[in-house]
């Protein structure tokens, strides 16, 4: 290749990478507050949790402020859980309009992407990095009071693009389960976002203790109080713990996010719980921040 040429090539490559920078500043900085859920392994409540902290977020006065971003390029399941499986995302003129949810949640996946459920997602790093940035920078989310980015487990392309795409971030919520097995890896996500400079808002306990709905005793299926000696451990804040209830799941599996469709239970008031001390965290950000600006 000719040396010119060459150059020439570099020169487009690196308006093509500012063009990208500014592309995505200019839609992050609509949106007010990003926090990401993660968990060490999956199967522990992650995408539960998620889609229910974004229900509650549009309820207490948020409603068409709300977005939530499912990150799990393999296994996204945010739809199904806000029964919104089969709803395709517009996309034309670079711009990528998300699906309107519950109470004008703006929500993107993968999963709207897939000519049918079963259908895998086959794909390197590169392209999955390709597809979080484009998720981010290219949504018409608009201006949002929060947006909520619900990870895929672990600690892989996914959650290392989103943190670099949005190095603004507010800060994370890891959920575990109880066992042991959860602690250690639970552990890792928590080195994770410490090593990325992420602040940790708290780790909640997912599927503690089963309270028999027939005579009112309670088992521990997956032992108890893990949550809260790891986040002993870790020196974390710990946001509480939710029970196994046999109505979350069947409400997830029916789209329906189970604060809303049960508000009453004991899984939904602790969940109500929790979300208040995410709201404190972010009211305290804004405090500091805004104490910073003036300073
Ligand atoms: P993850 O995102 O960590 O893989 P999910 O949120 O998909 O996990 O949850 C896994 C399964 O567990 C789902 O079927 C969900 O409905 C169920 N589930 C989550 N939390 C609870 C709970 N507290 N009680 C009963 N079932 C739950």
């Amino acid at each position: 290749m000719e040396p010119a040429s060459r150059e020439h090539l570099i020169e487009e490559r690196r308006k093509h990478m500012l063009e990208q920078q500014q592309k995505l500043k200019a839609t992050t900085s609509k949106i007010k507050h990003k926090i990401a859920v993660i968990s060490g392994k999956g199967g522990v409540g992650k995408s539960t949790v998620s889609v229910n902290l974004a229900m509650a977020f549009a309820s207490h006065g948020h409603s068409n402020r709300v977005g939530i971003l499912d990150a799990d390029i393999h296994g996204p399941s945010v739809p199904k859980i806000l029964g919104l499986t089969g709803q395709r995302l517009q996309i034309g003129n670079q711009a990528i309009q998300p699906v309107l949810g519950p109470l004008g949640m703006k929500v993107v996946s993968m999963d709207f992407l897939l000519p049918e459920v079963e259908a895998p997602v086959i794909w390197r790093g590169p392209l999955k990095i390709t597809a979080i940035r484009q998720f981010i920078s290219d949504v018409v989310w608009g201006n949002l009071d929060i947006l909520i980015i619900d990870l895929p487990p672990g600690t892989g392309d996914e959650p290392l693009s989103v943190v670099q795409f949005l190095p603004e971030m507010d800060g994370v919520v890891i959920v575990t389960i109880p066992s042991d097995v959860s602690q250690v890896v639970v552990k890792k996500a928590v080195t994770f976002a410490r090593r990325l400079g992420i602040p940790i808002i708290g780790l909640i306990e997912n599927m503690s203790g089963f309270i028999c709905p027939h005579c009112g005793t309670k088992t521990d299926i997956f032992q108890s109080g893990g949550g809260r000696k790891v986040s002993e451990e870790m020196g974390i804040p710990f946001l509480g713990s939710i029970p196994i209830d046999q109505k979350v799941s069947e409400n997830s599996d029916k789209g329906l996010p189970f604060i809303v469709a049960d508000s009453a239970s004991a899984a939904s008031k602790a969940f109500m719980g929790i979300v208040k001390k995410i709201e404190n965290f972010l009211k305290n950000r804004e405090k500091q921040n805004s104490a910073a600006s003036i300073a």
